[in-house]
Protein backbone atom coordinates (compact mmCIF):
# COMPACT_ATOMS: atom_id res chain seq x y z
CA UNK A 1 0.00 0.00 0.00
CA UNK A 2 1.31 3.48 -1.04
CA UNK A 3 0.68 6.87 0.85
CA UNK A 4 -2.37 9.14 -1.14
CA UNK A 5 -0.99 12.74 -1.73
CA UNK A 6 -3.18 15.05 0.88
CA UNK A 7 -6.80 16.25 0.27
CA UNK A 8 -8.08 19.52 0.73
CA UNK A 9 -10.57 18.31 4.03
CA UNK A 10 -9.88 15.60 5.23
CA UNK A 11 -6.53 14.87 6.37
CA UNK A 12 -4.20 11.41 7.70
CA UNK A 13 -7.01 11.33 11.00
CA UNK A 14 -10.30 12.90 9.51
CA UNK A 15 -10.83 16.65 9.45
CA UNK A 16 -9.16 18.95 11.78
CA UNK A 17 -8.30 22.47 12.43
CA UNK A 18 -8.62 25.41 14.69
CA UNK A 19 -11.80 26.85 16.05
CA UNK A 20 -13.72 29.31 13.73
CA UNK A 21 -10.93 29.28 11.60
CA UNK A 22 -10.35 26.54 9.99
CA UNK A 23 -13.38 24.85 11.59
CA UNK A 24 -15.87 27.24 11.58
CA UNK A 25 -19.66 25.87 12.52
CA UNK A 26 -20.90 26.58 9.17
CA UNK A 27 -18.47 24.40 7.84
CA UNK A 28 -19.19 21.83 10.52
CA UNK A 29 -23.15 21.64 9.67
CA UNK A 30 -22.61 21.81 5.70
CA UNK A 31 -20.13 18.96 6.36
CA UNK A 32 -22.42 16.70 8.61
CA UNK A 33 -24.94 16.94 5.65
CA UNK A 34 -22.67 15.68 3.69
CA UNK A 35 -21.56 12.43 5.62
CA UNK A 36 -25.20 12.12 6.19
CA UNK A 37 -25.66 12.49 2.21
CA UNK A 38 -22.91 9.93 1.96
CA UNK A 39 -24.71 7.27 4.65
CA UNK A 40 -27.84 8.16 3.08
CA UNK A 41 -26.94 7.13 -0.39
CA UNK A 42 -27.53 3.34 0.25
CA UNK A 43 -29.93 2.77 3.12
CA UNK A 44 -32.89 5.28 4.01
CA UNK A 45 -32.55 6.89 7.93
CA UNK A 46 -29.03 4.86 8.48
CA UNK A 47 -28.07 4.80 12.22
CA UNK A 48 -25.22 7.29 12.84
CA UNK A 49 -23.03 6.65 16.23
CA UNK A 50 -22.04 10.04 17.42
CA UNK A 51 -19.31 10.58 19.80
CA UNK A 52 -17.20 13.50 21.19
CA UNK A 53 -14.29 14.47 23.47
CA UNK A 54 -13.46 16.83 26.37
CA UNK A 55 -12.49 19.66 24.25
CA UNK A 56 -14.68 22.91 25.07
CA UNK A 57 -15.57 23.52 21.96
CA UNK A 58 -17.13 19.26 21.39
CA UNK A 59 -20.64 19.67 23.05
CA UNK A 60 -21.16 23.26 20.59
CA UNK A 61 -19.65 21.44 17.78
CA UNK A 62 -21.35 17.75 18.66
CA UNK A 63 -24.70 19.10 18.41
CA UNK A 64 -24.26 20.97 15.35
CA UNK A 65 -23.03 17.93 14.07
CA UNK A 66 -26.47 16.16 14.92
CA UNK A 67 -28.41 18.45 13.39
CA UNK A 68 -26.75 17.93 10.16
CA UNK A 69 -27.35 14.31 10.06
CA UNK A 70 -30.95 14.72 11.15
CA UNK A 71 -31.54 17.59 8.42
CA UNK A 72 -29.72 14.96 6.25
CA UNK A 73 -32.47 12.29 6.98
CA UNK A 74 -30.12 10.43 9.64
CA UNK A 75 -31.37 8.76 12.98
CA UNK A 76 -28.77 9.68 15.21
CA UNK A 77 -27.43 7.99 18.10
CA UNK A 78 -25.91 10.35 20.89
CA UNK A 79 -22.86 8.26 23.13
CA UNK A 80 -22.03 11.71 24.46
CA UNK A 81 -18.44 11.98 25.78
CA UNK A 82 -16.28 8.81 24.67
CA UNK A 83 -12.82 7.77 23.49
CA UNK A 84 -12.99 7.53 20.13
CA UNK A 85 -12.19 4.04 20.13
CA UNK A 86 -15.19 2.93 21.93
CA UNK A 87 -16.55 5.21 19.62
CA UNK A 88 -15.40 2.87 16.87
CA UNK A 89 -16.41 -0.44 18.98
CA UNK A 90 -19.92 0.36 19.48
CA UNK A 91 -20.45 1.29 15.83
CA UNK A 92 -19.11 -1.89 14.68
CA UNK A 93 -21.13 -4.29 17.53
CA UNK A 94 -24.10 -2.47 17.71
CA UNK A 95 -24.40 -2.75 14.09
CA UNK A 96 -24.96 0.64 12.83
CA UNK A 97 -24.43 1.96 9.66
CA UNK A 98 -21.14 4.48 10.38
CA UNK A 99 -20.59 6.77 13.29
CA UNK A 100 -18.91 10.18 13.79
CA UNK A 101 -16.33 11.22 16.56
CA UNK A 102 -15.87 15.25 17.37
CA UNK A 103 -12.29 15.19 18.86
CA UNK A 104 -8.38 16.45 17.49
CA UNK A 105 -7.21 13.69 19.40
CA UNK A 106 -3.34 15.08 20.66
CA UNK A 107 -4.20 18.65 18.93
CA UNK A 108 -3.60 21.50 21.45
CA UNK A 109 -6.85 23.04 23.06
CA UNK A 110 -7.89 25.76 20.49
CA UNK A 111 -7.89 22.39 17.52
CA UNK A 112 -10.82 20.49 17.11
CA UNK A 113 -12.03 17.84 14.32
CA UNK A 114 -14.38 15.18 12.95
CA UNK A 115 -13.77 11.39 12.62
CA UNK A 116 -16.02 9.56 10.03
CA UNK A 117 -16.18 6.18 11.09
CA UNK A 118 -17.34 2.90 8.40
CA UNK A 119 -19.48 0.24 9.60
CA UNK A 120 -16.74 -1.97 10.47
CA UNK A 121 -15.49 0.84 13.17
CA UNK A 122 -12.16 1.60 10.94
CA UNK A 123 -11.96 5.33 9.79
CA UNK A 124 -13.97 5.74 6.12
CA UNK A 125 -11.12 5.11 3.26
CA UNK A 126 -9.86 7.52 1.75
CA UNK A 127 -12.06 6.79 -1.38
CA UNK A 128 -15.26 7.55 0.93
CA UNK A 129 -13.64 10.80 2.15
CA UNK A 130 -13.39 11.61 -1.89
CA UNK A 131 -16.92 11.28 -1.88
CA UNK A 132 -17.80 13.42 0.97
CA UNK A 133 -15.59 16.28 -0.31
CA UNK A 134 -17.48 16.23 -3.51
CA UNK A 135 -20.58 16.38 -1.93
CA UNK A 136 -19.54 18.89 0.46
CA UNK A 137 -17.33 21.34 -2.32
CA UNK A 138 -20.24 20.96 -4.63
CA UNK A 139 -22.85 21.21 -2.27
CA UNK A 140 -24.63 18.10 -3.20
CA UNK A 141 -25.65 17.93 0.35
CA UNK A 142 -29.26 16.58 0.94
CA UNK A 143 -31.81 18.55 3.14
CA UNK A 144 -35.04 16.60 3.53
CA UNK A 145 -38.20 18.05 3.72
CA UNK A 146 -39.88 18.33 6.93
CA UNK A 147 -41.60 15.17 7.21
CA UNK A 148 -38.50 13.62 6.18
CA UNK A 149 -36.15 14.47 8.65
CA UNK A 150 -34.14 12.06 11.06
CA UNK A 151 -34.16 12.16 14.63
CA UNK A 152 -32.08 12.12 17.54
CA UNK A 153 -31.40 9.54 19.97
CA UNK A 154 -29.32 8.38 23.12
CA UNK A 155 -27.76 5.42 23.79
CA UNK A 156 -26.64 4.43 27.77
CA UNK A 157 -23.76 1.91 29.31
CA UNK A 158 -21.50 2.15 25.97
CA UNK A 159 -18.21 2.58 27.96
CA UNK A 160 -19.48 -0.53 29.99
CA UNK A 161 -19.96 -2.69 27.22
CA UNK A 162 -16.63 -1.26 25.71
CA UNK A 163 -15.10 -2.05 29.38
CA UNK A 164 -16.40 -5.58 29.33
CA UNK A 165 -14.99 -6.59 26.08
CA UNK A 166 -11.53 -5.14 26.67
CA UNK A 167 -11.70 -7.40 29.94
CA UNK A 168 -12.66 -10.21 27.98
CA UNK A 169 -9.80 -10.60 26.05
CA UNK A 170 -7.23 -10.48 28.43
CA UNK A 171 -6.64 -13.26 31.61
CA UNK A 172 -8.69 -11.37 33.93
CA UNK A 173 -7.87 -13.41 36.49
CA UNK A 174 -3.89 -13.53 36.30
CA UNK A 175 -4.04 -9.80 36.18
CA UNK A 176 -6.57 -9.51 39.52
CA UNK A 177 -3.77 -11.96 41.69
CA UNK A 178 -1.07 -9.65 40.66
CA UNK A 179 -2.69 -6.70 42.37
CA UNK A 180 -0.51 -4.32 39.96
CA UNK A 181 -0.21 -0.56 41.03
CA UNK A 182 -1.06 1.74 38.30
CA UNK A 183 -0.69 5.85 37.56
CA UNK A 184 -3.05 7.00 34.91
CA UNK A 185 -2.69 10.14 33.26
CA UNK A 186 -5.90 10.67 30.69
CA UNK A 187 -4.69 14.52 30.08
CA UNK A 188 -7.47 15.81 31.15
CA UNK A 189 -9.30 13.87 28.28
CA UNK A 190 -11.74 11.11 27.81
CA UNK A 191 -9.86 8.63 28.72
CA UNK A 192 -10.81 9.15 32.11
CA UNK A 193 -13.99 7.66 31.70
CA UNK A 194 -12.73 4.49 30.78
CA UNK A 195 -9.05 3.44 32.03
CA UNK A 196 -9.12 3.72 35.81
CA UNK A 197 -12.48 2.16 36.00
CA UNK A 198 -10.99 -0.54 33.55
CA UNK A 199 -7.73 -1.22 35.11
CA UNK A 200 -9.87 -1.20 38.79
CA UNK A 201 -12.27 -3.62 37.44
CA UNK A 202 -9.31 -6.01 36.68
CA UNK A 203 -7.76 -5.62 40.46
CA UNK A 204 -5.49 -2.99 39.62
CA UNK A 205 -4.88 -0.28 42.43
CA UNK A 206 -5.60 2.91 40.97
CA UNK A 207 -3.99 6.43 41.09
CA UNK A 208 -4.89 8.57 38.74
CA UNK A 209 -3.42 12.20 37.86
CA UNK A 210 -5.60 14.57 35.24
CA UNK A 211 -8.14 12.25 34.80
CA UNK A 212 -10.92 15.21 35.45
CA UNK A 213 -12.34 15.96 32.06
CA UNK A 214 -11.21 19.75 31.13
CA UNK A 215 -11.02 21.18 27.96
CA UNK A 216 -8.44 23.67 28.91
CA UNK A 217 -5.69 20.93 29.02
CA UNK A 218 -4.83 22.29 32.70
CA UNK A 219 -2.42 19.33 33.49
CA UNK A 220 -0.73 18.99 30.79
CA UNK A 221 -0.92 19.38 26.81
CA UNK A 222 -2.43 16.22 25.27
CA UNK A 223 0.02 14.74 23.18
CA UNK A 224 1.26 11.99 25.20
CA UNK A 225 5.21 13.69 24.28
CA UNK A 226 8.30 12.94 27.04
CA UNK A 227 8.16 16.77 27.64
CA UNK A 228 4.41 16.57 28.65
CA UNK A 229 5.12 13.26 30.88
CA UNK A 230 6.78 14.53 33.87
CA UNK A 231 4.34 14.40 36.42
CA UNK A 232 3.29 11.05 35.54
CA UNK A 233 7.02 9.47 35.83
CA UNK A 234 7.21 11.54 39.25
CA UNK A 235 3.83 10.26 40.44
CA UNK A 236 4.95 6.53 39.48
CA UNK A 237 8.05 6.61 41.69
CA UNK A 238 6.73 8.70 44.51
CA UNK A 239 3.79 5.50 44.83
CA UNK A 240 6.05 3.22 44.09
CA UNK A 241 3.86 1.61 41.17
CA UNK A 242 4.63 -0.67 39.05
CA UNK A 243 3.27 1.07 35.64
CA UNK A 244 2.37 4.22 34.56
CA UNK A 245 0.16 5.26 31.27
CA UNK A 246 -0.75 7.99 29.86
CA UNK A 247 -3.10 8.42 27.06
CA UNK A 248 -3.82 11.18 23.84
CA UNK A 249 -7.14 13.38 24.23
CA UNK A 250 -9.06 10.60 22.47
CA UNK A 251 -7.54 7.94 24.10
CA UNK A 252 -6.60 5.98 21.44
CA UNK A 253 -3.11 5.65 22.25
CA UNK A 254 -0.95 4.99 25.13
CA UNK A 255 2.58 5.24 26.24
CA UNK A 256 4.14 3.58 29.01
CA UNK A 257 6.20 4.40 32.22
CA UNK A 258 7.83 1.92 33.97
CA UNK A 259 8.26 1.13 37.61
CA UNK A 260 11.66 3.38 37.59
CA UNK A 261 10.25 6.43 36.55
CA UNK A 262 11.01 6.00 33.07
CA UNK A 263 9.12 6.38 29.99
CA UNK A 264 9.45 3.61 27.52
CA UNK A 265 8.25 4.59 24.03
CA UNK A 266 5.58 2.96 21.82
CA UNK A 267 7.93 1.17 19.65
CA UNK A 268 9.10 -0.59 23.08
CA UNK A 269 5.77 -1.48 24.24
CA UNK A 270 4.60 -2.53 20.80
CA UNK A 271 7.29 -4.88 20.71
CA UNK A 272 6.59 -6.33 23.82
CA UNK A 273 2.98 -7.04 22.73
CA UNK A 274 4.08 -8.54 19.77
CA UNK A 275 6.50 -10.83 21.36
CA UNK A 276 3.04 -11.46 23.84
CA UNK A 277 0.97 -12.24 20.55
CA UNK A 278 3.01 -14.44 18.35
CA UNK A 279 3.55 -16.75 21.44
CA UNK A 280 0.50 -17.59 21.14
CA UNK A 281 -0.25 -16.69 18.20
CA UNK A 282 2.47 -18.36 15.76
CA UNK A 283 3.25 -17.47 12.36
CA UNK A 284 0.79 -14.79 12.67
CA UNK A 285 1.49 -11.19 10.37
CA UNK A 286 2.40 -7.72 12.18
CA UNK A 287 1.18 -4.47 10.59
CA UNK A 288 3.33 -1.25 11.51
CA UNK A 289 4.17 1.43 9.34
CA UNK A 290 7.68 2.41 8.08
CA UNK A 291 7.88 4.99 10.79
CA UNK A 292 8.60 2.48 13.19
CA UNK A 293 11.76 0.47 14.68
CA UNK A 294 13.53 -2.27 13.05
CA UNK A 295 13.31 -3.96 16.32
CA UNK A 296 9.75 -4.90 15.76
CA UNK A 297 10.73 -6.73 12.58
CA UNK A 298 13.70 -8.63 14.47
CA UNK A 299 11.50 -9.44 17.22
CA UNK A 300 8.67 -10.73 15.20
CA UNK A 301 11.18 -12.67 12.96
CA UNK A 302 12.43 -14.02 16.26
CA UNK A 303 8.70 -15.36 17.11
CA UNK A 304 7.94 -16.83 13.57
CA UNK A 305 5.95 -13.79 12.55
CA UNK A 306 6.06 -11.34 9.88
CA UNK A 307 5.87 -7.85 9.59
CA UNK A 308 3.80 -5.81 7.22
CA UNK A 309 4.63 -2.58 6.41
CA UNK A 310 2.61 0.55 5.84
CA UNK A 311 2.44 4.13 4.93
CA UNK A 312 2.13 6.11 8.35
CA UNK A 313 -1.13 6.77 9.58
CA UNK A 314 -3.67 4.92 11.66
CA UNK A 315 -6.18 4.05 8.84
CA UNK A 316 -3.76 2.25 6.60
CA UNK A 317 -2.58 0.06 9.48
CA UNK A 318 -6.62 -0.87 10.07
CA UNK A 319 -7.25 -0.96 6.39
CA UNK A 320 -3.75 -3.39 5.58
CA UNK A 321 -4.89 -5.64 8.61
CA UNK A 322 -8.85 -5.80 7.55
CA UNK A 323 -7.26 -6.87 3.96
CA UNK A 324 -4.52 -9.41 4.96
CA UNK A 325 -6.79 -10.54 7.81
CA UNK A 326 -3.65 -9.46 10.48
CA UNK A 327 -4.62 -9.42 13.89
CA UNK A 328 -2.03 -7.32 15.18
CA UNK A 329 -0.87 -3.81 14.30
CA UNK A 330 1.04 -0.68 15.98
CA UNK A 331 2.79 2.78 15.72
CA UNK A 332 5.91 3.99 17.67
CA UNK A 333 3.56 6.94 19.06
CA UNK A 334 1.85 4.60 21.16
CA UNK A 335 -1.00 3.35 19.14
CA UNK A 336 -1.83 -0.43 19.60
CA UNK A 337 -4.53 -2.19 17.30
CA UNK A 338 -5.71 -5.49 18.75
CA UNK A 339 -7.60 -7.15 15.79
CA UNK A 340 -10.10 -9.45 18.12
CA UNK A 341 -10.97 -6.46 20.13
CA UNK A 342 -10.98 -3.99 17.07
CA UNK A 343 -8.19 -3.11 14.58
CA UNK A 344 -8.01 0.63 15.31
CA UNK A 345 -5.80 1.73 18.31
CA UNK A 346 -7.35 1.49 21.26
CA UNK A 347 -5.23 3.12 24.22
CA UNK A 348 -7.69 1.16 27.16
CA UNK A 349 -7.09 -2.17 25.34
CA UNK A 350 -2.97 -1.19 24.69
CA UNK A 351 -3.36 -0.67 28.98
CA UNK A 352 -4.81 -4.20 29.26
CA UNK A 353 -2.78 -6.27 27.10
CA UNK A 354 0.25 -4.26 28.65
CA UNK A 355 -0.95 -5.34 32.28
CA UNK A 356 -1.64 -9.02 31.27
CA UNK A 357 1.76 -9.04 29.91
CA UNK A 358 3.07 -8.02 33.26
CA UNK A 359 1.14 -9.94 35.32
CA UNK A 360 2.09 -13.05 33.42
CA UNK A 361 5.92 -13.09 33.23
CA UNK A 362 5.70 -11.89 36.92
CA UNK A 363 8.68 -9.36 36.12
CA UNK A 364 8.94 -5.46 35.80
CA UNK A 365 8.18 -3.44 32.67
CA UNK A 366 11.68 -1.92 32.96
CA UNK A 367 13.48 -5.62 32.85
CA UNK A 368 10.97 -6.76 30.58
CA UNK A 369 12.31 -3.85 28.40
CA UNK A 370 15.86 -4.16 29.03
CA UNK A 371 15.77 -8.04 26.79
CA UNK A 372 14.78 -6.02 23.75
CA UNK A 373 17.51 -5.36 20.91
CA UNK A 374 18.62 -1.52 21.42
CA UNK A 375 17.91 1.10 19.13
CA UNK A 376 17.53 5.00 18.95
CA UNK A 377 14.96 6.79 17.74
CA UNK A 378 14.85 10.30 16.88
CA UNK A 379 11.77 12.55 15.42
CA UNK A 380 11.90 16.11 13.59
CA UNK A 381 10.64 18.72 11.85
CA UNK A 382 12.13 20.59 8.77
CA UNK A 383 9.58 23.77 7.90
CA UNK A 384 8.62 23.70 4.09
CA UNK A 385 6.18 25.83 1.98
CA UNK A 386 3.12 24.12 0.86
CA UNK A 387 3.93 24.58 -2.67
CA UNK A 388 7.14 23.05 -2.59
CA UNK A 389 6.28 20.24 -0.73
CA UNK A 390 6.35 17.38 -4.05
CA UNK A 391 9.24 18.66 -5.25
CA UNK A 392 11.44 17.97 -1.96
CA UNK A 393 11.41 14.20 -1.84
CA UNK A 394 13.00 13.89 -6.31
CA UNK A 395 15.97 16.20 -5.52
CA UNK A 396 16.78 14.29 -2.19
CA UNK A 397 16.64 10.86 -3.51
CA UNK A 398 18.90 12.19 -6.30
CA UNK A 399 21.01 13.74 -3.50
CA UNK A 400 21.87 10.67 -1.64
CA UNK A 401 23.89 7.46 -0.95
CA UNK A 402 22.02 4.62 0.64
CA UNK A 403 22.09 0.73 0.59
CA UNK A 404 18.31 0.75 0.49
CA UNK A 405 15.52 3.19 -0.35
CA UNK A 406 12.02 2.48 0.17
CA UNK A 407 9.45 4.47 -1.14
CA UNK A 408 6.13 3.19 0.90
CA UNK A 409 5.73 6.35 2.58
CA UNK A 410 7.89 9.35 1.60
CA UNK A 411 11.58 8.36 1.60
CA UNK A 412 12.94 5.66 3.93
CA UNK A 413 16.75 5.57 3.16
CA UNK A 414 19.13 2.82 5.02
CA UNK A 415 22.89 3.61 5.62
CA UNK A 416 25.55 1.02 5.14
CA UNK A 417 25.76 0.58 9.35
CA UNK A 418 22.07 -0.26 9.43
CA UNK A 419 20.51 3.15 10.44
CA UNK A 420 17.80 4.22 8.43
CA UNK A 421 16.03 8.33 7.93
CA UNK A 422 12.18 8.34 6.58
CA UNK A 423 11.73 11.77 4.93
CA UNK A 424 7.79 12.15 4.62
CA UNK A 425 5.86 15.33 3.50
CA UNK A 426 3.11 16.26 6.57
CA UNK A 427 -0.24 15.80 5.13
CA UNK A 428 -1.43 18.10 7.25
CA UNK A 429 1.50 21.11 7.89
CA UNK A 430 3.77 22.60 5.89
CA UNK A 431 6.53 20.70 7.09
CA UNK A 432 8.54 17.67 6.28
CA UNK A 433 9.18 15.31 8.81
CA UNK A 434 11.97 13.39 9.58
CA UNK A 435 12.52 9.89 11.40
CA UNK A 436 15.61 8.40 12.22
CA UNK A 437 17.24 5.28 13.88
CA UNK A 438 20.46 4.32 14.77
CA UNK A 439 22.72 2.08 17.08
CA UNK A 440 23.75 5.00 18.99
CA UNK A 441 22.15 8.00 20.36
CA UNK A 442 25.13 10.39 19.11
CA UNK A 443 24.64 8.53 15.60
CA UNK A 444 20.97 9.08 15.35
CA UNK A 445 21.45 12.59 16.19
CA UNK A 446 24.38 12.82 13.79
CA UNK A 447 22.05 11.54 10.76
CA UNK A 448 19.06 13.76 11.83
CA UNK A 449 21.06 16.68 11.81
CA UNK A 450 22.85 16.08 8.23
CA UNK A 451 19.32 14.99 6.85
CA UNK A 452 17.84 18.70 8.51
CA UNK A 453 20.66 20.59 6.78
CA UNK A 454 20.05 18.89 3.44
CA UNK A 455 16.41 19.13 3.54
CA UNK A 456 16.69 22.78 4.11
CA UNK A 457 19.51 23.30 1.35
CA UNK A 458 17.12 21.55 -1.02
CA UNK A 459 14.31 23.99 -0.25
CA UNK A 460 16.63 27.18 -0.57
CA UNK A 461 18.10 26.09 -3.73
CA UNK A 462 14.37 25.03 -5.52
CA UNK A 463 13.13 29.02 -4.16
CA UNK A 464 16.21 30.66 -5.92
CA UNK A 465 15.59 29.11 -9.33
MG1 LIG B 1 -5.76 10.19 19.38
Amino acid sequence: MKAKSARKLFGTNGVRGILNKDLTPQMVLDLSESIGTFFGRTIDSSKILLGWDGRTSSPMLADIVASGLVNAGCKVYQAGMAPTPAIQFLTKIQSLNGGVMVTASHNPPEYNGIKVIDKDGVEISPKDELIIENIYSKKKYERKDWNHLGEKLSIQDGLDTYREAIRQKVDEEKISKSKLKIVVDPANGVGSLVTPYLCRELGCEIITINANIDGNFPGRLPEPTPANLESLCKAVKVSQADLGVAHDGDADRAIFVDEKGQIQWGDKSFALIVEHFLRNNPGEEIVTPVSSSQMIEIIALRNGGKVIWTPVGSPYVSRTMINKKAKLGGEENGGIFYGPHIPVRDGAMATALMLEIMALSGQKLSQLIEKLPRYFNIKEKVPCPVNLKSKILKKLESNVKATKIETIDGLKIWQKDGSWILVRPSGTEPLYRIFAEAETQEKVEALALRYKKLITRIIKNIRRK
